[in-house]
Order: structure tokens, then C-alpha cells, then sequence
């Protein structure tokens, strides 16, 4: 080929940053990327998905940052698939594709009365909080004393950090404004933590539980019964971080209720059977005790024992996973919620690969992984495409290589999009805005609020 090789990453999160920075790294072939996103904003779950306590984490921008202002690379954000732009219309722009488009919807629990008011996904609200725009207009029932996460990952370590934590530690953060506005009027005094399966199968990392019992507000109170392992479970202890994990519980159980004015209740081998209602909405959680038993496909699994007993709860949030949404015209693993790949090349249905179509990050291997296990995750899908690449497994001859024609035909087509310095501009009105309310960042929580900061500052430049 006697022109660069033109590759579209549609996502702008840690695994579409990293795929783009392993391209753009290599020596051996001239290429150019161009990132999609379909809202003006990059860095998908580290600006919607890390808490606001958790600014640390967020350090990795600098890293996307550098990837960004990198020669041949494009940042086309307020462009989505399906809406403004086809995957048809990708295929006939560029060589190689690839889909880093996470896992933006999540897993339901399947019982009965889980569409209740007061039931809400965890995606929703960690979007809330962190100012996401597809959930800015959620509204959460803070005013329930007694609430429910389902499932004992990461993701519910964040939820019920944010609603046990005091919101004076929260006000400097990034934390959108009417997220804060809300947590100071919670009334929230107990949060049921509910795993499935037992202590030493906990999904938690052992720094996230470590610090749940670490809050200001909040005691983390365990059943010590609750903590004794049968023999598959003792054996979960091989693994460093479960005994990090049973270790530290035990250590607190025996701490008792404490003295703070809310508590954490962690509870587990139980699973929610039915939500129950009064008045219409969420007023309690029927639960059914597990029992662990040998799943043939390695591990414990629960087994409902037939015992139940019923909490009452206001507010129910589901942490169960996340779950990839299919693309029209790529191909879907419904069941596992993700796109079919082979080491990041895409397959269709009869296991052969999409010429020239790849996946990284959740969309790849599902909802797992800290972020920075999507950059070897990444490194090697790019190593795929650049092999396939240099085997000519691309339909180039077809390809409209000109650097013009997607820009234009997004003009043509009156989409609105975002460069990477015009979300600099916007970045520079959240931080100012942040600045004027004493906070790290105020981010504008509505598509429409941030391309009107955009124009209002370009036409400041104007004048
Ligand atoms: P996760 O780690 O897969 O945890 C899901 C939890 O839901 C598990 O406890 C699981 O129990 C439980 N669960 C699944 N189906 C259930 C059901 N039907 N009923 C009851 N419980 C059920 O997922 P996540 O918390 O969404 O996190 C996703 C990834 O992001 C993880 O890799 C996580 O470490 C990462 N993350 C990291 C951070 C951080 O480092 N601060 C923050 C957020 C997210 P079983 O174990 O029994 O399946």
C-alpha cells in the first residue's frame, strides 16, 4: 500500500487510548488513527465511571493526553455510531476498524419486582454522580434510611462508598454538582451489602473493603458467623488477595456494631429472591440463604438453600456487572454480552474473521479488569491488526483514504463535532468552573451545555 494505513478506534476510553497508543508508538507502519466518541467528552469510565474520591486514578489522563497530541491522531467526539456515522461508512473510510466501545448497560438480577420504583442499576448511579449525561436526569430516593447493593465487586464498593461517605469530603472533588447537592440531603443510615457467594470469593479488591472500614461516617459491621470458610473456601485462600481479603474481615468482625452514625451491613452467601412493595414502590428485599457447593466448572457456586428472610429496604441497587450492547451490523455474543473475538480479531457467527475489524477492552473480553488492564489487553489486538496488516488481510482498494472525507462528510451531514482541541476548551471551562466553586473540576453534565461552552469561548477568541 503506498499510503498510510487508516484505522477508526470508536471509543474514547482506556482501551481505545491504549489500542491508539500502540499504533501510533510502532516504527514499522505508517499509519493514522481517528477516535471516535459518541459524546464530546474522551476517556470514557475514568471520566464516568471512577469515583470522585478516586482522583488518583484519574492521573492515567495524562497518559491519553500524550497519546492525543501525537502526529495522525484525530479525535472526533459528538460522533455516534449508528446516529451520525454508519459502520458502513467507517469500513468505506478506513482499512482497519476497532471497537473499544466497553460495556455500557448492565446485568438485571431477573426476580420479581426488580421494576419497581426505588430499583436501580449501579451504572446508573455512578453515571449520576459522575455527571454522566445519559444519566443526568435520574432522580434516587436519598431520602430511604435502609438501602441495598447487590453484589460485593469493585463497582459496589464505589456506590456504597458514595452513599456512606460524608459529602463535605466529596466537595472538592469532581463530583457532579446535583450528585452533592443530594448526598447532603440523604438520610441514608444503613447500606446491606449482599454477596452471593461467601468471604473468600469476594469480588472486591482488598484495598477498596479496606477502605469501606476506613470511613469517617460509616461502620462496616460483619457477622464474625458469616466468616467461617467451609473447606472449598479455605482453599480460595491459595489466592493472595482473597486472603488479604477474609484476613481483613475478620479482623473487623470482631469490632462489633461501633459507634458511627451509619453502618455498612456486609452480608454474604445470600441472594436477593423478590423485591417486595408497599404503596407501589421498593419497601423491602426478600433474601434467600445460599449454600457453596463444587461448580463443575471450577470454584464454588451458590445454591439457594430455601431459607429466607426479608430486609427492609427503601432503595435496591443492582452491582452485578456490567454488559456489553450490540452494534448494528457487528456481530454480538448475547450471552456473554460482548463482541466474538479471537484474540481482538472479530468473528462472525461460522468463527471466520471480519476482514479488518477488531475489539479491545470490555467489549472484548467482558466487564473485567482494573484500567490498566486494557493496555496489554490492547498491545495485543494491535499486534493482530499490524500482522493481518502486513499480510495485505486488509480491503484497502475500496477504502476513501483522503484525510478530508470523514470530516466532510460529518459537515455534510450537519453533525457537530468535537476536535481534541475543542474538548481542551471545554476541559479548560470545567476546570475553571471548578475553580470559581472551589472544586477540582465542574463538569457540565448536558451535551448541549458543553458545546455551548465551546462556542461561547470561540467566540471570545473571535472578538
Ligand atoms: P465484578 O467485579 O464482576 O463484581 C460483580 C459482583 O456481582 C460479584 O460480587 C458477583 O458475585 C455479583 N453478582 C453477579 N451476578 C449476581 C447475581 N445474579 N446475584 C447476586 N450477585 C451477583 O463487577 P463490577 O463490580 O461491576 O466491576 C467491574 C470491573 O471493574 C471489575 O474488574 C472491577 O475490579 C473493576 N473496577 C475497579 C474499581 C477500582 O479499582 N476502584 C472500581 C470499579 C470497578 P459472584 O462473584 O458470585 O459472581
Amino acid at each position: 500500500m503506498n499510503r498510510p494505513l487508516r484505522v477508526a478506534i470508536v471509543g474514547s476510553g482506556p482501551s481505545g487510548f491504549y489500542a491508539a497508543e500502540a499504533l501510533l508508538k510502532q516504527k514499522d507502519v505508517a499509519l493514522s488513527v481517528d477516535m471516535f466518541d459518541r459524546l464530546p467528552t474522551p476517556y470514557g469510565l475514568v471520566r464516568g465511571g471512577v469515583a470522585p474520591d478516586h482522583q488518583k486514578i484519574k492521573a492515567v489522563i495524562a497518559v491519553y493526553d500524550r497519546v492525543a497530541s501525537m502526529p495522525n491522531f484525530r479525535f472526533f467526539g459528538n460522533v455516534k455510531l449508528g446516529r451520525d456515522i454508519q459502520v458502513s461508512d467507517l469500513r468505506a473510510h478506513y482499512d482497519q476498524l476497532v471497537y473499544a466501545v466497553g460495556a455500557e448497560t448492565d446485568r438485571h438480577l431477573g426476580i420479581p419486582g426488580e421494576d419497581l420504583p426505588g430499583n436501580h442499576s449501579a451504572t446508573e448511579f455512578v453515571g449520576w454522580y459522575n455527571g454522566h449525561p445519559d444519566h443526568r436526569e435520574h432522580q434516587f430516593d436519598l431520602s430511604q434510611e435502609s438501602v441495598a447493593v447487590v453484589g460485593i465487586g469493585n463497582v459496589a464498593m464505589d456506590v456504597t462508598r458514595i452513599l456512606a461517605e460524608d459529602p463535605e469530603r466529596l466537595k472538592g472533588t469532581d463530583i457532579a454538582a446535583h450528585a452533592l447537592e443530594a448526598l447532603r440531603r440523604s438520610r441514608v443510615k444503613t447500606i446491606y451489602l449482599l454477596g452471593r457467594r461467601g468471604p473468600a470469593q469476594a469480588a472486591f479488591s482488598p484495598a477498596e473493603i479496606q477502605e469501606i472500614g476506613s470511613l469517617s461516617e460509616a461502620d462496616l459491621v460483619i457477622d464474625p458467623r458469616d466468616l467461617q470458610l467451609d473447606a472449598a473456601s479455605r482453599e480460595d485462600l491459595s489466592d493472595p488477595e482473597a486472603k488479604k481479603n477474609v484476613d481483613y474481615l475478620q479482623s473487623r468482625a470482631v469490632r462489633g456494631e461501633g459507634s458511627r452514625a451509619k453502618k455498612i451491613r456486609l452480608r454474604f452467601c445470600v441472594s436477593p429472591a423478590e423485591v417486595l412493595a408497599q404503596n407501589g414502590r421498593t419497601a423491602a428485599l426478600k433474601l434467600e440463604k445460599n449454600k457453596l457447593v463444587a461448580d463443575p466448572k471450577g470454584g464454588v457456586k451458590a445454591v439457594g438453600t430455601g431459607e429466607f428472610e426479608t430486609i427492609p429496604v427503601g432503595l435496591v441497587f443492582r452491582s452485578v456487572g456490567y454488559r456489553g450492547i450490540p452494534i448494528p451490523g457487528v456481530p454480538f455474543d448475547d450471552k456473554a454480552g460482548k463482541i466474538p473475538n479471537d484474540g481482538g480479531r472479530v468473528l462472525l457467527p461460522t468463527k471466520a474473521a471480519v476482514p479488518g475489524e477488531y475489539v479491545v477492552g470490555w467489549a472484548k473480553r467482558g466487564p473485567s479488569g482494573l484500567i490498566g488492564t486494557n493496555r496489554a489487553d490492547s498491545v495485543a489486538t494491535v499486534k493482530a491488526m499490524l500482522e493481518d496488516a502486513a499480510a495485505g488481510k486488509v480491503t484497502s482498494a475500496s477504502v476513501n483514504a483522503a484525510e478530508d472525507a470523514v470530516p466532510s462528510l460529518l459537515r455534510e451531514r450537519r453533525v457537530d463535532f468535537v476536535s481534541f482541541s475543542d474538548w481542551k476548551v471545554i476541559d479548560g471551562a470545567e476546570l475553571a468552573r471548578g475553580k470559581a466553586a472551589g472544586k477540582i473540576r465542574e463538569k457540565f453534565t448536558r451535551v448541549g451545555e458543553m458545546l455551548a461552552a465551546l462556542k461561547s469561548a470561540a467566540g471570545r477568541v473571535s472578538v
